[in-house]
């Protein structure tokens, strides 16, 4: 599972929004700072675009409360303060040390918009900057050459160190954020992440009006394997159990440890009769593929509930509760054996050994 850039969006939008914020509160008083400034030494227009620079991060620091689009009033900020530094830039009777401000575009950028755009917003902008300074600056002297590389250096070097920064800190947000979602002694999805993916399929499937089921599965008389082979044989024993589920499913299927013995496994675009074909496949797989602990083999079987989207349940938590109610009626009926629909002691799709 790699992160998409909307993901890291979202999942770096608190610290975004929070940046932000802080950067409107800056920009709010050192643009109307300036803006008065520049007034009283008769740059009108300037001081003019400062003021009004000042007052709409202060509009947009009320549109920010609540927005759904966060990135887009990033964006738009980071073009107001780039018009900002251009207009003071060109503005005649201005000091070229103006330029130090565009030095900070880079880093906004990046924080703002992560890797990839943040990179192409600030060479975009840094380009158009140092034309700006390359028309109203450059003398012909060796000095004005020199002070345009120390420009253009600096920003190639500042926006390179923030990119390479920038990219460490979204492979680290890969990893932590995989390393969350794991269950560590299988590798397969965590509870968490289960709960995640089931609620996006839900919303898809309301969408879409496709159906799925859910497979709720529990090891049976799993604490016999543990007393009688010892602990790191139960856990063999459930690494090589998250082994078969990986090779017996689809790419587009999610098989999560859910705690201790018991696993969910999710279904998309399946329909109850689908699954209840998979779910004794893997039932009988279990049951005639011993599992090898040290120089053991032991027999380990599972019994399986189904329950399936919508029929019985429109809400993550009622297929939950309804494919662990039909799994402990396995239980109840001898355990190693799925049951789909149909209440206690109707049998109807309950399958198992010949
Ligand atoms: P049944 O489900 O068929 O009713 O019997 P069971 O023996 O499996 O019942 P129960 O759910 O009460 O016990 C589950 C046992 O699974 C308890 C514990 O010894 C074992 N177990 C749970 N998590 C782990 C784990 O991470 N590693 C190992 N080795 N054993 C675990
Ligand atoms: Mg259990
Ligand atoms: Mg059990």
């Amino acid at each position: 599972m790699r992160l998409s850039e909307q993901d890291h969006y979202y999942s770096a939008g608190v610290q975004r929004i929070t940046l932000l914020r802080a950067l409107l509160i800056l920009t709010m008083v050192f643009a109307a700072g300036f803006g008065v400034l520049n007034l009283y030494r008769g740059l009108l227009i300037l001081g003019a675009v400062e003021l009004g620079v000042a007052f709409l991060s202060g509009i947009l620091m009320l549109i920010l409360q609540g927005s759904r689009y966060p990135q887009y009033w990033g964006l738009f900020y980071l073009i107001l303060f780039f018009a900002m530094l251009i207009t003071a830039l060109v503005t005649a009777g201005n000091s070229r040390t103006v330029f130090v401000w565009i030095l900070i575009i880079p880093i906004i950028a990046h924080f703002l918009h992560g890797r990839q755009l943040g990179l192409l917003l600030s060479l975009a902008f840094l380009a158009s900057a140092w034309a700006v300074y390359y028309l109203n600056f450059l003398d012909l002297t060796l000095l004005g050459f020199t002070d345009m590389a120390n420009v253009v250096a600096s920003s190639v070097v500042l926006t390179g160190l923030i990119h390479v920064y920038e990219y460490s800190r979204e492979k680290a947000e890969d990893r932590l954020g995989k390393l969350a979602a794991t269950d560590s002694l299988t590798g397969l999805p965590n509870r968490k992440r289960l709960r995640e993916v089931l609620d996006r399929t839900l919303s898809e499937a309301e969408r879409t009006g496709a159906g799925f089921c859910l497979l709720g599965m529990d090891l049976d008389h799993f604490k016999n394997v543990n007393d009688q082979y010892g602990h790191d044989a139960g856990d063999q024993a459930l690494r090589q159990v998250s082994d078969l589920l990986r090779t017996r499913l689809r790419r587009t299927d999610t098989a999560a440890r859910w705690g201790g013995e018991e696993f969910f496994v999710l279904l998309p675009g399946t329909s109850s009769k689908g699954a209840l074909q998979i779910a004794e496949a893997v039932r009988a797989d279990l049951a005639e593929t011993p599992i090898r602990v040290g120089g053991e083999r032991l027999k380990v079987t599972v019994s399986i509930g189904i329950s399936e989207y919508p029929a019985d349940g429109r809400e993550v938590r009622e297929l939950l509760v309804c494919a662990d109610r039909r799994l402990y009626e396995a239980k109840s009926r001898g355990r190693d054996l799925v049951v789909n629909e149909g209440g206690p002691g109707i049998g109807k799709g309950v399958t198992g050994p010949a």
